[in-house]
């Protein structure tokens, strides 16, 4: 590929084929071998048509630097080699001259770079977009954005040191000229379960570890906290306080300075400090039995002064808080009677108020970052959306997380099939160009099998949750065995079918999902859609003095009367999932999709089988065939002949024929062979991107 003077050594760099849809043979082993022997150039993006395949390196490449973005800044996306800021360069100029909303989607498994990925987007974005004092200081608020959610969102699990544990939306919106000018960051549901145990290897949310190795003595002592991990249950438990990779004291200055530029105030990063501080203290109280005179069982609190630390970093009395963690108001004949609670119901609500103090802390982080973001100047603005969310989740033991996870995915990937392959044969048919059908595996029918409305498995989750009497994760099960037997997708031990399948045991369902099988273990499934916490533990949170708290807990307003019951989790992130799914179809996409090459965090690693089952589940070989049957570029016949016309000699300005003709003319005269492009009713097609990188040159000498 010819590079202009003073391109980078790097960029010449190139081996393998650079786009997927020049390869021969097509097969899956010929993209893997071409994917590998990039990667071990150093070469980790790679073109299928438009769509960017990154495989992790796992180490720093010197690809990021202001010269290359220089390079590729307003250069059409083959004229260099593979690279986010290709795509995102295109997406950004079209989204600028032609008033194009952009989408950018990024997806892959746990640790295969999306976070990176969309920070790359970010850097190159505020790179190329315009200068000046207001300008550059949101484009500093966005940047710093990224380290203040990571901190409250990620953490180190046993497949990536830094997993965002959230999925985050965020629309970066331009002024005419291409400016940034604000943004909005959406969330969707954080891991809140991390909050009281990790599994062995994991740890808590980075921030906890950065507030106490990062701030002074004199904050900690203020937040009654220690430096010492080991002092507080919620971190000591999975036994891995320090990640190799990872500085937690520097990281807090990062945090702290992000922070400040997007403009919180030293009392609020107090008052989130308070939190923090009251998370780890409620985390280390403890319970033992009582049995009451009555007969009945009860509990008590065995550490009273991490009782006192969090009353008082939550600004209620220690009485108050002990109360409500060991007793519950219930109504017995219109009266409210008070309840004891037993050890495990006083853990269970302990536990209960640490991950809604987390979670809605969370929101609140979101909300206030989004205050200081938002456009406020009522112009018309341009968006570019950015989607960094989870990918799919297969573990050994897989609960509702990974269910509403992997629903996610499927509902990606029936956009990713809707926008790349059923229109892009869905145009050809259209234009009159023949075809040859490409077989895809529709995934509708998975969905449809999740969300369905009355029929589908969260609407038989609700149904669940909300039926009085017995209800239990088993019944769940009961159920949906009853309403899914016959469905292709679905597989239980109860069923007949599945009786000799040695790989389900009781108490699970499994799913085929189009990215593979997972089993589903129902134990919580109620518990986590309900998302309720005990009413008098809100009512508590309510009365507190921490000015967050009213808030944070506004169902605990005692002159709050209606009982309303809110959304199940399920519920509502159906309904937040398919108004993303509207958002992204109203917009322009653009593909990144991230590889993971091993399983150990390793550079220079290559496992073929891991890659191998990615591809497949990406899809990635359905895009390649249906590209490369396909033709890589169209264009109306005018505007081909507008830019082109030029290079057909000094007469062509004048050209008064119909458009197809003159560009047949142009064509023949440039001696691209006649199997390269086809007719359309309105449009050329093109097959290989390379004729038109060609012309593109010619049309610069
Ligand atoms: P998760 O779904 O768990 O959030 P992810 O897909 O967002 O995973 P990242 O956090 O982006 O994964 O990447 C994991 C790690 O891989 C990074 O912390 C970094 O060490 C390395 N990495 C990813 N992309 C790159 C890159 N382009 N260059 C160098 N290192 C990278
Ligand atoms: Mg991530």
């Amino acid at each position: 590929m010819a590079l202009h003077q003073g391109s980078l050594a790097i960029l010449e760099n190139n081996v393998g084929v650079s786009d997927a849809v020049l390869l021969d043979p097509v097969s899956e082993d010929a993209f893997i071998e071409n994917l590998k022997l990039r990667y071990q150039h150093n070469q980790i993006y790679t073109y299928i048509g438009t769509v960017v395949v990154s495989v992790n390196p796992y180490k720093t490449t010197p690809l990021y630097t202001p010269s290359i973005i220089e390079e590729y800044r307003s250069r059409n996306i083959y004229e260099l080699p593979p690279h986010i800021y290709a795509i995102t360069d295109e997406a950004y100029r079209s989204m600028r001259d032609r008033h194009l909303d952009q989408c950018i989607i990024i997806s892959g498994e746990s640790g295969a770079g999306k976070t990176e990925a969309s920070k790359v987007i970010m850097q190159y974005v505020a790179e190329v977009s315009g200068k000046g004092e207001n300008i550059d200081t949101v484009k500093e608020q966005l940047l710093q954005s990224n380290p203040v959610l990571e901190a409250f969102g990620n953490a180190k699990t046993n497949k990536n040191d830094n997993s965002s544990r959230f999925g985050k939306y965020m629309d970066i919106e331009f002024d005419f000229k291409g400016d940034p000018i604000g943004g909005v960051i959406t969330n969707y549901l954080l891991e809140k379960s991390r909050v009281a145990v990790q599994m062995a290897g994991e740890r808590n949310f980075h921030i906890f570890y950065q507030l106490l190795q990062g701030a002074k003595l004199s904050t900690l002592e203020s937040l009654k906290l220690t430096r010492e991990i080991n002092d507080y249950n919620i971190l000591k438990s999975s036994g891995s306080g320090d990640v190799a990779t990872m500085n937690d004291q520097e990281n807090f200055d990062t945090v702290m300075h992000g922070m400040e530029v997007i403009g919180f105030t030293s009392d609020e990063v107090t008052s989130l400090f308070q939190l923090i501080g009251s998370i780890l203290k409620l985390g280390n109280i403890e319970f033992s039995h009582r049995s009451n005179d009555d007969g009945t069982d009860g509990c008590d609190l065995s550490n009273t002064s991490a009782l006192d630390d969090a009353a008082a970093l939550l600004g209620c009395s220690s009485a108050n808080l002990s109360l409500a963690l060991t007793q519950r108001s219930v109504e017995v004949r219109g009266e409210k009677v008070k309840r004891d609670l037993s050890v495990n119901d006083g853990m269970y609500a302990r536990d209960a108020l640490c991950k809604a103090l987390y979670s809605r802390m969370f929101s609140w982080l979101v909300a206030r970052i989004n205050d200081s973001i938002k456009v406020t100047s009522g112009s018309r603005t341009e968006v570019m959306g950015v989607l960094d969310i989870y990918g799919f989740e297969v573990f050994e033991q897989n609960s509702f997380e990974q269910f509403i996870i992997n629903y996610c995915n499927e509902k990606l990937q029936q956009i990713f099939i809707e926008l790349t392959l059923k229109e892009e044969q869905e145009e050809y048919i259209k234009e009159g160009i023949e075809w040859i059908h490409i077989e895809y595996f529709n995934n509708s029918v998975i969905c449809d099998l999740i969300e369905k409305s009355n029929v589908g498995i969260l609407a038989l989750l609700d149904e669940e949750c909300l039926r009085p009497g017995n209800a239990t994760d088993l019944t769940f099960l009961e159920k949906l065995n009853q309403a899914c037997q016959n469905h292709p997708h679905y597989e239980s031990k109860a069923l007949k079918k599945c009786q000799n399948d040695k790989t389900l045991s009781h108490g699970t369902f499994r799913l085929k999902h189009y990215a593979g099988n997972v089993t589903y273990k129902v134990d919580g499934f109620l518990d986590k859609n309900n998302d309720l916490l005990f009413r008098h533990l809100s009512q508590a949170m309510y009365q507190c003095k921490h000015c967050l708290m009213k808030g944070l807990f506004p169902e605990g307003n005692p002159s709050e009367k209606s009982l309303k019951r809110p959304a199940t989790a399920g519920s509502q992130f159906k309904i937040s999932v398919t108004e993303l799914m509207k958002n992204l179809l109203s917009k322009n996409p653009n593909y990144i999709r991230c590889v993971k090459p091993n399983n150990l965090k390793a550079a220079d690693n290559f496992d073929e089988n891991l890659v191998r089952f990615q591809v497949r589940y990406l899809g990635l070989m359905e895009n390649v065939r249906v590209k490369r049957a396909g033709y890589a570029f169209r264009q109306v016949y005018f505007q081909f002949l507008y830019r082109y016309k030029m290079l057909a000699g000094p007469t062509w300005p004048r050209w008064g024929g119909k458009p197809q003709e003159g560009v047949k003319i142009l064509l023949e005269v440039q001696g691209v062979p006649q199997d390269e492009y086809a007719f359309g009713k309105t449009k050329l097609f093109i097959r290989n991107p390379k004729t038109l990188f060609d012309m593109e040159e010619k049309r610069r000498q």
